[in-house]
Parts: structure tokens; C-alpha cells; sequence
């Protein structure tokens, strides 16, 4: 756990998130300033900073937080239809949390190229 990392609060319990989706490994919850219909963050539980801090060992984690995502979808009612999974990074990618996080965004026909 990072000190002073949001989504560690959320992992540890001293913030409750609006829970959707958890496992050992993955927690997934409502985005607080949601941007569709519907809007999930999947984490690890495990701090990671960024995009830019996967490593190779990381590859399982990766792919499970992927995996995660299809399921949530599912649960949403959103696979059919559609959805949008983002990985902010840094500063140009517009990352204002720091703890590696998907952006689910579900509800309503996502615009290209993104804002
Ligand atoms: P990013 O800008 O990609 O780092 O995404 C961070 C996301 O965390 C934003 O969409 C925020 O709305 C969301 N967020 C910030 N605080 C909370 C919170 N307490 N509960 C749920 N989501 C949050
Ligand atoms: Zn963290």
C-alpha cells in the first residue's frame, strides 16, 4: 500500500467504494464523477503507479484486469452494445489518480477521437 494513494483506501477499507466487481487480485467501482451511464474503475489491489511501471512479471495482472473488464460489461448489460475501456497516463494522458486504473465507460456512444 502507497501512503496517501486513494485507491489504496479503497483496497484497505478505509474508503468504501461502490464495490461491482472484486477478487483477490482486482477491485472494480463506480467512478464517483461518472462520465456515461455507466463508468467503472478496475484496479489492482497491489499499488502500481502507472502504465509506465508494468513489467513483464506484470503480464497475468494485465491480462486479468482486462479480463475483469469483459466480465463487468457482461454485468452491466453493456457487452452487446459496446464500451470503452482508457488507461490515462501521466500527464498528457490526463491521470489525476496514481494507481494504475481501467476506465469503463458503458451507457451511450462513445465520440472519436477522445477530448
Ligand atoms: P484518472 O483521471 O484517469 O486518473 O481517473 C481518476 C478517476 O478517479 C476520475 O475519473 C475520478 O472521477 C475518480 N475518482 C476520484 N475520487 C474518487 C472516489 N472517491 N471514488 C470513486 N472515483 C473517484
Ligand atoms: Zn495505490
Amino acid at each position: 500500500m502507497a501512503e496517501n494513494c486513494l485507491f489504496c483506501k479503497m483496497v484497505s477499507g478505509a474508503i468504501k467504494p461502490d464495490t461491482v466487481y472484486e477478487d483477490n487480485d482486482i477491485l472494480a467501482f463506480r467512478d464517483i464523477n461518472p462520465q456515461a451511464p455507466a463508468h467503472v474503475l478496475i484496479i489492482p489491489r497491489r499499488h502500481i503507479t502507472s502504465l509506465n511501471e508494468i513489467k513483464k512479471e506484470d503480464a497475468g495482472l494485465a491480462g486479468a484486469l482486462l479480463i475483469a473488464a469483459r466480465r463487468i460489461a457482461e454485468d452491466l448489460g453493456a457487452a452487446d452494445a459496446g464500451y470503452r475501456l482508457v488507461i490515462n497516463t501521466n500527464r498528457d494522458g490526463g491521470q489525476t489518480v496514481f494507481h494504475i486504473h481501467l476506465h469503463l465507460l458503458a451507457g451511450r456512444p462513445m465520440k472519436w477521437p477522445p477530448g
